[in-house]
């Protein structure tokens, strides 16, 4: 066994195959691959190891694209043929409309991915599978490729093929610690010895955490027990002339597949438990737990309904394995949070279908730092520290037991709620706020009309329509109020935070004290990494702002880059600020009614940054909007956000004061041509490329991204961002839908909404620049079905800013 080497990755099932593999493919052959006993001899071993290419997000498409067609390779090859059953076809059930719909766009989504579902109604997908019962079915997706493959056939080609380029795989060698060096790089201690290694990764399944305490953090991976049990033979599939597709069913919660002559039938039922919550046997190896399946009774029960033939065979074996979840059920593939040289792929639900894709995106990140997709979905930086190991393992039962039903548009579910409130949590919900949840945090989305007000999930406009409408006239018209929870917040201090800023940004400081400013951070290739509003606070420090989620992610950016001797330091106040947001054209009249000094437009500009008391509470104030109205940012410390809160609302009384949500801010985010981080913004794409030429001084000195961002401008941009009319009021557009012109998908939504101001149904995309000139016609799906959408000016409401600068 070597005792050096570029990379160890801990962990033998498909996670760590696949990175091995891929490591290699990516040109890195000095890597190690160490098991603790016998490669898949966790999870991986008893998997029902289905391959399916059906993804919530254009990133998990393409990710089960690279898999499938990994595993059709290894199928293929002649020295260590594996068993694939390629493309046996596959069905997604539905029986309500709203859940065809979704189907639909997931189905729009995928073909900006090369990849072809089919909507059908129940009738064909009886014909595609005969043994179901079409009795409460309207439909379902059908996914062509599905199929199922042997995962230790699988793994073990893998491991071949990585050991072939170099990497080397040692079983029965369990990691027992890992020391970190000032250097980052790492010792690896295994039974046999201490193997010093640059980077580690944690693939170790289910036992995540026995790895993660060795490194000093908690991953937010729970495991749940999941249950299948394999038929008798079926006379009816004996002699079928085609294998049996696949079934995933949302109605019913169970999934099946063929295996031999017989039906593969696996369970999510309700009453679901956790499983090593309290540790894990040393000695659980190859191992199962006890069956159970009076638990599935409730989905049994549907299934057999379904499927009537299951209620003519016998049982031959049942398996009850341990699965992980996540809190919001996508893996955990990417750096490691607050570490150097750490990364993990983690959390794996269905590590069959997906592994294949995730090792690739994982040695991409690893060997180049950034991967060909926009990762952040699968990012573990994505939790910033709720991530607990009780909140995980309510979130995982949760998403166990809604396996197959995806996420409506602003559906956000019960269980662990609230894990973040402030101090106006309890205020606003008495006022009738309904929250949605933002990197946990309980924001105000909009004020119900009645308390027992329910929205419903649609992919349509629902009704909320007019009541964000409501709210964005009373900003438009007069005034509103808003809590902004979470917002990421870090403050930088010393000697060099300027030289220092300067240089991680693509574009120009703000100079002088007091004056904010927008400012987008590259990352080496010249793509875009954060967005980030800078304050010069007057005594000299600075304020980094950006998006609730990216606190871990755009923390280890900054201090990752941070040069030995600069004298700069940083802190996050985002969990002790909360930002009121005070906006509409009476925000200044509010403002100087409930805070000492002069707000005039002359003493207070547009872009500037004061501190200043509102009412008796310490705030620090800025003048920027993201809703295109007058108005102010009021940060406040959180044990004194409600008296600032009161004295606002006292304040607003004379002035119209209405509360408003982030749906209200959203439409007119939108109308301003204001972008979304990770929705608009996103490392896929260069700032030119995203229209944002304006915050680019390709001619400064120096900026991480410089010379990546150089040599993409002389290529041209090969896509654009736009902003799109589309022509139709019954449904927005939603993230992930294709753009096309004529028969050819050339670009892809990224975010969408209604513009009240404007009365117009908008999306932003980006398309192929060819067709990205003000004026285009293109046809935007909604609901899965193209409707015409014009390419028109990025910013629709007050394009020349007069509101914000109003006197
Ligand atoms: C019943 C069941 C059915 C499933 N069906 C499907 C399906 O149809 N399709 C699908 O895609 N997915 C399915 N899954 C999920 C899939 O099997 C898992 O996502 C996948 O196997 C996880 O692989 P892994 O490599 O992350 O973990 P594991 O397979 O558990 O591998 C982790 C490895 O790390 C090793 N290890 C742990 N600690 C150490 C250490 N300290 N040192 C060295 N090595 C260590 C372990 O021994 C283990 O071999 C199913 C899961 C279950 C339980």
């Amino acid at each position: 066994m070597k005792t050096q080497t570029r990379v160890v990755v801990i962990g033998g099932g498909i996670a760590g195959c696949s990175t091995l593999y891929h490591l290699t493919r990516e040109g890195w052959d000095d890597v190690m691959l160490l098991e603790r006993d016998e490669l898949t001899s966790g999870t991986t071993w008893h998997s029902a190891a289905q391959v399916t290419n059906f993804g919530l997000t254009q990133t998990m498409v393409g990710l089960k694209s690279h898999s499938i067609a990994l595993y059709k390779d290894l199928a293929e090859d002649p020295e260590y043929p594996i068993n694939y059953h390629h493309g046996d076809g596959g069905l997604r059930l539905a029986n309500t409309e709203a859940q065809l719909e979704g189907y639909r766009h997931f189905a729009s989504m995928a073909r900006g991915m090369g990849v072809e579902f089919e909507v059908i109604d129940a009738a064909e997908c009886a014909r595609r599978h005969p043994l179901i019962s079409t009795e409460n079915l309207l439909g379902g997706l059908w996914d062509p490729l599905d199929g199922d493959i042997d995962p230790a056939q699988l793994c073990q080609a893998l491991a071949r093929r990585a050991r072939a380029a170099g990497a080397e795989v040692h079983r029965n060698t369990p990691v027992t610690g890992l020391t970190q060096h000032a250097d980052h790089s790492w010792t690896v201690h295994t039974s046999k010895g201490d193997i010093r290694a640059e980077i580690v990764v944690n693939a170790a399944g289910y036992r995540v955490n026995e790895v993660g305490v060795m490194m000093g953090v908690h991953h937010p991976v729970a495991s749940m027990e999941h249950q299948y049990f394999l038929t008798e033979p079926i006379p009816a599939i004996r002699e079928a002339d085609r294998r049996m597709p696949l079934i995933r069913c949302p109605i019913s919660d169970f999934y099946c597949r063929q295996e031999k002559d017989g039906l593969l039938v696996g369970f999510y039922e309700q009453d679901c438990r956790t499983w090593g919550m309290d540790g894990i046997d040393p000695n659980f190896v190859n191992a199962l737990c006890p069956d159970d399946l009076d638990r599935v009774t409730d989905v049994l029960e549907g299934a057999f309904a379904r499927m009537p033939a299951l209620m003519e065979v016998g049982i031959r074996t049942v398996i009850n394995g341990p699965i992980t979840y996540t809190i919001d059920g996508a893996p955990l593939v990417g750096p490691i949070p607050g570490k150097r040289n750490a990364y993990c792929i983690i959390g794996l639900r269905a590590g069959l279908g997906e592994g294949g894709g995730h090792g690739w995106l994982l040695a991409q990140q690893i060997v180049h730092g950034e991967a060909c997709y926009d990762t952040w979905v699968i990012d573990p930086r994505r939790f910033t520290g709720h991530g607990n190991v009780e909140l995980t393992a309510l979130k995982a039962i949760e998403d166990y037991q809604n396996e197959f039903r995806f996420h409506f548009p602003h559906e956000h579910r019960a269980a662990g709620r609230p894990i973040k409130t402030t101090p106006l949590t309890p205020i606003l919900a008495a006022e009738g706020a309904h929250f949605d949840v933002v990197n946990g945090w309980e924001r105000i989305a909009y004020i119900k009309p009645a308390p027992d007000f329910e929205e419903a999930h649609t992919f349509r406009f629902n009704e909320t329509f007019n009541i964000v409408a409501g709210e964005v006239t009373s900003v438009q018209t007069a005034a509103g109020l808003t809590e902004v929870n979470g917002f990421n917040r870090l403050e930088l201090s010393g000697r060099d935070v300027h030289s220092f800023l300067d240089r991680m940004i693509c574009g120009r400081m703000p100079q002088r004290p007091g004056q904010v400013g927008l400012a987008y951070l590259l990352n080496h290739q010249g793509m875009l990494k954060s967005e980030a509003t800078i304050a010069n606070l007057p005594d000299g420090r600075v304020w980094y702002g950006s998006a609730a989620a990216s606190e871990c992610h755009d923390f280890d950016w900054l201090t990752q880059h941070l040069r030995p001797g600069e004298d700069v330091q940083i802190r996050s106040l985002t969990n002790d600020l909360t930002i009121l947001v005070l906006a509409g054209p009476r925000a200044r009249a509010v403002l100087s009614a409930a805070s000492r000094g002069d707000w005039s437009a002359e003493a207070f500009p547009w872009l500037s940054v004061r501190e200043a008391f509102i009412g008796i509470a310490p705030a620090t104030v800025m003048s920027v909007s993201f809703s295109g109205e007058l108005a102010y940012e009021i940060h406040v410390p959180n044990n004194q956000l409600y008296a600032a809160y009161l004295a606002l609302r006292e304040a607003g009384k004379a002035h119209d004061l209405r509360l408003f949500g982030s749906r209200a801010v959203d439409s007119m985010r939108i109308e301003k041509g204001y972008l979304h981080w990770k929705a608009d913004i996103l490392t896929e794409f260069d700032p030119f490329e995203t229209g944002l030429d304006r915050f680019v001084q390709l001619a400064k000195a120096d900026f991480v991204g410089r010379e990546g961002l150089r040599a993409r401008a002389e290529q041209g941009p090969a896509r654009r961002l736009v902003t799109l009319e589309i022509d139709c009021t019954h449904a927005p557009s939603h993230s992930g839908a294709s753009v096309s012109h004529g028969s050819s998908v050339i670009g892809t939504v990224t975010s969408a909404d209604w513009g009240h101001r404007v009365g117009k149904n908008l999306a932003f995309a980006f398309v192929d620049a060819a067709h990205s000139e003000l004026g285009s016609v293109l046809a935007v799906d909604v609901l899965g079905l193209p409707v015409a959408a014009t390419v028109v000016p990025r910013c629709s409401y007050d394009p020349e800013a007069t509101r914000v600068r109003a006197r």
